[in-house]
């Protein structure tokens, strides 16, 4: 698999450490209760289709990335800096 880093170009995701699901968010913990709190700790979705992973360049540019691929066949669809997502992310927050 190839991952376009936005920063160095295309490379082999060997360069790549995968980090995990991009949309999970934490919940508060002032209102969240514990079983809730261990969900997010341990519990992960396998996902099949198109998601939002986060993945960090460890022996490239050292960069965080959120990449949109498909988990059943690896195609790419984007891939972007994790502050660029994260700031597009919270503006479409906003706007809902
Ligand atoms: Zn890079």
């Amino acid at each position: 698999m190839v991952i376009n880093c936005p920063y160095c170009g295309p490379r082999s995701s060997q360069e790549f450490r995968y980090r995990g699901d991009a949309t999970r968010q934490r919940p508060d913990t002032t209102v969240a209760t514990a079983e809730e709190v261990a969900d997010h700790l341990y519990l992960r979705d396998n996902p099949c289709g198109e998601h939002r992973e986060h993945w960090f360049h460890a022996m490239g540019c050292r960069s965080w990335l959120v990449v949109v691929r498909d988990t059943l066949t690896h195609a790419i669809a984007s891939v972007a800096p994790a502050r660029t997502a994260a700031v597009a992310d919270s503006r479409a927050e906003t706007v809902a």
